[in-house]
């Protein structure tokens, strides 16, 4: 298994998972874009939002997302980002939704870099 975030899921790469059931998991993105910045992936491999076919496995990944933003404390708001593809910016190759908040986060889009 080649993949990063398969081995953190299937636990052969150690990783604070701060949740997982059958589906899903979340864990603490490596280098934080924020005080709270928190990765929900699938168990199972899928590359990207785009492939995604499952939509029990859709509506899990969101409510999951939306649960930790909640156990974060992130009252005053926060972002849900999936990176799609290469102009979406995406690097890892599994699809995970990022959870970013904790301080103010400002205008959605930033110019391409
Ligand atoms: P994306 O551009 O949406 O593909 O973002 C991938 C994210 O995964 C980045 O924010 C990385 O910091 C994060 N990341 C990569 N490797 C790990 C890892 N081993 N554990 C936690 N987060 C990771």
């Amino acid at each position: 298994m080649t993949c990063v975030f398969c081995r953190i899921a299937a636990g052969e790469i150690p990783s604070k998972k701060l949740f997982e059931d059958e589906l899903v998991c979340a864990i603490r993105d490596i280098h934080p874009q924020a005080p709270a910045h928190i990765l929900v992936l699938p168990r199972a491999h899928v590359a990207s939002l785009w492939e995604l076919e499952d939509e029990a496995l859709a509506g899990r990944l969101l409510f999951v997302a939306a649960r930790l933003a909640r156990a974060e404390g992130l009252e005053h708001g926060w972002r849900l980002i999936a990176n799609t593809r290469e102009h979406g910016g995406q690097e890892v190759p599994h699809l995970h939704l990022h959870v970013v908040g904790g301080r103010p986060l400002g205008r959605m889009l930033s110019a391409p870099g």
